[in-house]
C-alpha cells in the first residue's frame, strides 16, 4: 500500500488536501493523472447505465437540500446519536437509552449492568451540518448529503413523467457525498469527503428479489470490465441483523486491498421504504399508475451504490505491478513499475515519441501525429531522455502504448511485416511507426493512418 500511495503521490493521481498546511484529515485532491483516471471510471460507468440501456435515465441532484428530506428518510434521526459498543456482545447502543435498551447477552439484561464492557460514548454524527442563508439558527440548519440517493427519490414524480418511462426503471446519479467519519484511513477508502455512483431502481413489488440478483450479475460484469477479475470481488450477502431495518436484502461486493477485504459497493433492496417515508413527509404523491394491472402502488426499488474513489483506489491496486524486465535498448535486465489498467480507464492512452528530439522532421512528424490523435483521445507528446526511459515513464502511469515515429517513418521500412492491424507493410513503406505495447512490451509497426481506428477501438 505504502508504495501505491508514493506512485501516486509521485505522478501525480492523488495528493493530500491542503497538504502544505499539513493536509486535512479524509479529504484528498486529486492530480492530473488521477483526474482522468477517475474521469474515465465514472464515464464509463455512466455510458453502461445511461446510454447503452435504455431503462435507465440520468440526473444531477443539488448536493444542499430541505432539511426535511433529511428527517423523513431518517437520515437525521440515525446519523446524529451518540452511541456506546459493547465489546463483548458486539451491540451498538444509544447512550442517552442504556437504561431502556436490552443487551444481546442471555439472559437478558440492560447493557449497563449485564458485565459487558462498554466503549466511551461516541458520536455518531455523521452528517456534516451547515446553514441556509446568512442568519445561523435552528431554521436555517441542513446538511451536505451524505448520499446522492435522496434526491432520486424525491425527485421520483418528476423524472418519471418527463422520460415516460414505465417500471421497471432507474434513475442513476454520480456526485459528490460527505460523511464526517470518526476514523477516516486507508489512503481514499474513507475519505469525508467522497462520490458516489448510484442507480434507483424501481420495480413492482414482489419483483424484488429477482432484480437484486439481476443486479449483482450485472455489477459483477461491470467490475471486470474495467479490470477486477471476479475472483478478487467478494459477494458478502449481509445477514439479516447487520441490514438496514428496510432492507429485504443486501449484497456488499468487496475487493481485496492491500489492507484487507473491504466494500466497493453495496446493493441493496430497500423495499418501498424510501418513496413511502417521503410521501407520508410530504404529503405529496409518490405512488405509480400501473397501466397493465390498473393500480396504484409505490414501486420498490433496488439500488447498486458504489464508491468513485474506493473504485479508482481497487483499480490502482489491482493495476500496480512490479517486474524484472530486459530494458528495451540496453537489452540488460531491469526493473520497472507498471500500472496494468485497463486500456479504457488508462488517464493517457498514448505516448508520443520521437525517437531524437533534436532531428527537425521527427519532431515535425511527431507532432502531425499528436494533433490526428488528440481530439480523439488523451496523448501525451514526450522527447526527453532516451527512448527506454520514456517508455518506463509511460509504464508507470499505465499509459497503454507507446508510438515512435523513427527514421523509417520518413525514409521507408527496412523489412516488410505484417501490421498490428493486420495489414502488410511492405520494405520502403513510408508514414508507418513503432507502436509499442505496455503490457507485453511487444513492439510492432503500424501504418499512421491505421493508428486511430486500431487505437480507438482498444480503449472503448
Ligand atoms: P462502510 O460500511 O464502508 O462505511 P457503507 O456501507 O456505509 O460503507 P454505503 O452507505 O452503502 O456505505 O455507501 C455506498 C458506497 O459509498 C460504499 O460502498 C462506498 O463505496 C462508498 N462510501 C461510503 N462511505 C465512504 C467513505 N467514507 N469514503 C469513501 N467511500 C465511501
Amino acid at each position: 500500500m505504502e508504495k501505491i500511495v508514493a506512485l501516486c503521490k509521485r505522478r501525480g493521481f492523488i495528493f493530500q488536501s491542503s497538504e502544505i498546511y499539513g493536509g486535512l484529515n479524509g479529504a484528498w485532491d486529486y492530480g492530473p493523472l488521477g483526474v482522468e483516471l477517475k474521469r474515465n471510471l465514472k464515464d464509463y460507468w455512466w455510458k453502461c447505465m445511461t446510454q447503452t440501456r435504455d431503462d435507465i435515465v440520468g440526473f444531477d441532484g443539488s448536493i444542499l437540500m430541505n432539511r426535511a428530506v433529511w428527517k423523513a428518510s431518517g437520515h437525521e434521526a440515525t446519523f446524529s446519536d451518540p452511541m456506546v459498543d459493547c465489546k463483548t456482545c458486539k451491540a451498538r447502543f444509544r447512550a442517552d437509552q442504556l437504561d431502556s435498551s436490552v443487551c444481546g447477552q442471555k439472559p437478558s439484561k440492560s447493557p449497563a449492568t449485564c458485565g459487558g464492557e462498554l466503549t466511551e460514548p461516541r458520536t455518531f454524527n455523521l452528517m456534516f451540518q451547515t446553514y441556509v442563508g446568512p442568519v445561523q439558527d435552528e431554521s436555517a440548519i441542513t446538511y451536505l448529503r451524505p448520499e446522492t440517493a435522496q434526491a432520486m427519490f424525491v425527485q421520483f414524480k418528476n423524472v418519471l413523467e418527463v422520460s415516460r418511462k414505465k417500471l421497471p426503471f432507474g434513475i442513476a446519479q454520480i456526485g459528490k457525498a460527505f460523511r464526517n467519519e470518526i476514523n477516516p484511513r486507508n489512503f481514499t477508502f474513507r475519505s469525508r469527503e467522497f462520490e458516489q455512483m448510484e442507480v434507483e431502481f424501481f420495480v413492482k413489488p414482489g419483483t424484488g428479489h429477482e432484480w437484486l440478483d439481476k443486479w449483482l450479475e450485472e455489477r459483477l460484469a461491470w467490475y471486470e470490465a474495467i479490470g477486477i477479475p471476479r475472483a478478487k470481488i467478494h459477494v458478502l450477502t449481509v445477514p439479516d441483523a447487520d441490514r438496514a431495518f428496510y432492507s429485504k436484502g443486501t449484497y456488499d461486493l468487496e475487493y481485496e486491498f492491500p489492507f484487507g477485504i473491504q466494500e466497493l459497493e453495496g446493493i441493496a433492496y430497500r423495499t418501498d421504504y424510501d418513496l413511502s417515508q417521503h410521501q407520508k413527509a410530504s404529503g405529496k404523491p409518490l405512488e405509480y399508475f400501473d397501466e397493465e394491472t390498473k393500480t396504484k402502488y409505490i414501486p420498490h426499488v433496488v439500488e447498486p451504490s458504489a464508491g468513485v474513489d474506493r473504485t479508482v483506489l481497487a483499480v490502482l491496486c489491482e493495476a500496480y505491478a512490479e517486474e524484472t524486465v530486459k530494458d528495451e535498448e540496453s537489452g540488460k535486465e531491469e526493473p520497472r513499475v507498471v500500472l496494468r489498467f485497463a486500456p479504457r480507464l488508462a488517464p493517457v492512452k498514448a505516448g508520443i515519441f520521437p525517437l531524437l528530439k533534436n532531428k527537425a522532421e521527427l519532431v515535425a512528424k511527431s507532432r502531425e501525429v499528436q494533433k490526428t490523435l488528440q481530439p480523439l483521445m488523451k496523448v501525451a507528446y514526450d522527447e526527453a531522455g532516451s527512448i527506454g526511459k520514456r517508455y518506463r515513464r509511460i509504464d508507470e502511469e499505465g499509459t497503454p502504448f507507446g508510438i515512435t515515429i523513427d527514421f523509417e517513418t520518413l525514409e521507408g521500412v527496412k523489412e516488410a511485416s505484417t501490421s498490428a492491424v493486420g495489414a502488410n507493410i511492405a520494405a520502403g513503406q513510408k508514414e508507418t511507426v513503432t507502436l509499442r505495447h505496455r503490457d507485453s512490451m511487444k513492439q510492432e509497426r503500424i501504418a499512421i493512418a491505421d493508428l486511430p481506428a486500431y487505437l480507438l477501438a482498444k480503449i472503448a
